[in-house]
């Protein structure tokens, strides 16, 4: 018997790898060549080879006691002493070893904040359409997941209903740009105004409002600038994933970095390590985070992503489709041709299109298109959403 709480969210989610597994049962019948599976974010281009040739180096040069050992629960001194130092030159800032927390993934850190930050019944506040898996995160220490709706024209956060959405109980605000399931870059102005409402309502309710700023995509964005938040606004913590920019999601490396000048700094870090423990993390993986000092810089080959994203963009505006340019990750926002798009990806679906519906990210009305896929498959896609977008004309 498992327990109600968890019951209530397995009921009320939707799941995005259940569509996964029915198009890999599709491909079993009608051949993997005929199936368009856009449900799921993991990722299609190769870990850069750097990768593989550090952790080798990481294996054949450290002593093996040490190194599989058990390492400090925030992680080895010298890595995150070299990510400081490697933050503060690439972005002008003064992180020190302290503050930085290495993490499983962005997954672990997210949840790892809720569980030092929140008590019962406290707000966090995200933007709308947003990753589902907040709502379990928060929920996970009972707080609320409070959303706030972007503009649909244009994917940028609207300050009305942030504001609005802010209240006594909020902890902190949770963004992510570039977003899943969106594919919108927040622009500089949306985070200067973001940034400004919570200076005002932090000093209104005399509390922090701390900004959590999730990147798992920072480095996957086309021909755009991506805002560093620390530069707007002094209580934010970066989290930050490699599950994507190396593609090693399996691997569960990433960390958190925040400034000596946020608020409740030494208490924040004690409680951050004592929640690496009580969570059950006990710390990173000690071998992918040695791997980092060899291979901090690299990026997968992201022209990939965007030609991919190319094709799939231009050829459905061609058609008809209303979607909203992406400028990162590897998602597109599409809206659907009718109100329900839980029944519109049931009829894409006898066209062998698989997408996940809106809803799934209080997106209602809009699928997601995961475009992680060969270049030669989504271009392969295009006269499958041709015919599904003549059904509804
Ligand atoms: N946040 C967002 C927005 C994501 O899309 C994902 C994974 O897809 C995560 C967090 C979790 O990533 P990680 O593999 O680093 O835990």
């Amino acid at each position: 018997m498992i327990a109600k709480r968890l019951r209530q969210s397995l009921e009320e989610g939707i799941s995005i790898r259940d569509i996964f597994e029915e198009g890999k049962k599709m491909a079993a019948i009608y051949g993997a060549e005929n199936i368009f599976n856009f449900t799921i974010g993991n990722p299609s281009v190769a870990p850069p080879p750097i990768v593989n040739e550090a952790m080798k180096e990481v294996l054949d040069s450290e002593v093996p006691l040490t190194l599989h050992g058990y390492p400090a629960n925030v992680g080895h001194p010298d890595v995150r002493r070299f990510i400081a130092d490697y933050l503060n030159k690439k972005y002008g800032m003064h992180y020190d070893e302290r503050g930085i927390i290495m993490t499983n993934g962005a997954a672990a850190a997210i949840v790892n904040i809720c569980h030092t930050l929140l008590d019962a019944g406290d707000e966090v506040v995200t933007f709308a359409p947003y990753f589902w898996e907040y709502k379990s995160y928060v929920g996970t220490v009972y707080g609320k997941l409070v959303p706030a709706y972007c503009n649909m024209e244009t994917l940028q956060p609207d300050p009305w209903t942030f504001e609005t959405a802010l209240s006594p109980k909020t902890k902190f605000v949770l963004i992510n740009t570039p977003n899943n399931p969106t594919g919108a870059v927040y622009t500089e102005e949306s985070i200067k105004t973001i940034c400004k409402i919570l200076e005002k309502k932090q000093n209104e309710y005399g509390h922090p409002i701390y900004l959590i700023s999730d990147e798992p995509y920072r480095k996957l964005a086309y021909d755009i600038e991506v805002p560093w938040l620390p530069n707007y606004y002094r209580n934010t913590i970066v989290v930050y994933s490699f599950s994507k920019s190396l593609s090693i999601p399996g691997e569960r490396i990433g960390y958190m970095a925040f400034q000596s000048d946020i608020d409740d700094y030494d208490d924040f870090i004690a409680g951050a390590t004592a929640s690496m423990r009580y969570l059950g993390y006990v710390n990173a993986p000690s071998l992918q985070q040695r791997m980092l000092l060899k291979c901090i810089d690299a990026t997968v080959d992201i022209s990939i992503y965007q030609k991919t994203r190319d094709i799939l963009y231009e050829g459905l505006t061609k058609i008809g489709y209303q979607c909203i340019h992406p400028d990162g990750a590897f998602y597109l926002f599409m809206k659907a041709l009718e109100p329900d798009a839980f029944h519109f990806c049931e009829v894409a679906k006898e066209e062998r299109l698989l997408m996940a519906p809106g809803d799934a990210f209080s997106g209602p009305g809009w699928v997601r298109i995961s475009y992680c896929v060969p270049s030669e498959v989504a271009e392969k896609s295009l006269p499958a959403f041709e015919r599904l977008y003549q059904k509804y004309q």
